[in-house]
């Protein structure tokens, strides 16, 4: 009976919120495991391979939820909610440009988080086969093996340039600022400047030629297909 939903990573430090969602979660079939870190919750999610991860923003010590978030990202399509404390528009917006499938803000109904928990893994499940190989003109970006193919051989990439053709695939059609990819490739702490971007544009476009429509938007950025 236990655990037959599977297996949620909650990242939160307070306690009262953590056991209160577990509480919930646990009712509703799913294991829960919880971690009061960013670091803990990173080094749960490898070990327990979990379906969701709900993730708090702010987090104590050198790795917040935002920062938690990214590192996910850049690694995994695992649905994630986010937890926030701050009803701005600034957690929102950013809360989901880091990917985040959804979000709420405190205080929230258990209850709610629950139906919010379900709505992301119904629609998830329906993607999950389809999300880990993603299609970019005639490549295919396998989010598991972490390799682009063209014509079923495997292009060698370098690991950022992976991570810049992952992020483009994701968002299929829609412009992206230089900044906006350094945010998502490389992470806002990052100081960088708009020529890393293009470098690895530039070796994307050379390693995968026509077969990836990765236009550029003159003033702005890039866009694929
Ligand atoms: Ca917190």
């Amino acid at each position: 009976m236990a655990s037959e939903q599977g297996t949620v990573v909650v990242i939160e430090d307070d306690t009262h919120i953590a056991d209160l969602v577990d509480m919930y979660l646990r009712r509703e079939g799913f294991r829960v495991i919880q971690a009061g870190t960013g670091e803990a919750g990173l080094a749960a999610i490898e070990r327990e391979r979990p379906r969701m991860a709900i993730l708090d923003i702010g987090l104590p010590g050198g790795v917040d939820g935002m920062e938690v978030c990214q590192q996910l990202r850049a690694k995994h399509a695992l649905p994630i909610l986010m937890l926030t404390a701050r009803d701005s528009e600034l957690d929102r917006v950013l809360g989901l440009e880091l990917g985040a499938d959804d979000y709420v803000t405190k205080p929230f109904s258990p209850r709610e988080l629950v139906a919010r928990v379900k709505a992301i893994l119904r629609r998830s499940d329906g993607s999950t086969a389809r999300s880990e190989v993603l299609i970019a003109g005639r490549v295919e970006v396998d989010l598991v093996r972490r390799e682009a193919r063209l014509n079923g051989e495997v292009v060698p990439l370098a690991s950022k340039e992976f991570q810049l053709l992952q992020f483009l695939a994701e968002r299929p059609g829609r412009a992206l600022s230089r900044q906006q990819l350094l945010d998502g490739v490389w992470g806002p702490g990052w100081y960088g400047d708009d020529r890393t971007v293009d470098a690895h544009v530039r070796q994307l476009r050379k390693k995968l030629g026509d077969a990836l429509p990765l236009g550029t938007v003159w003033g702005m950025g890039y866009r694929l297909g």
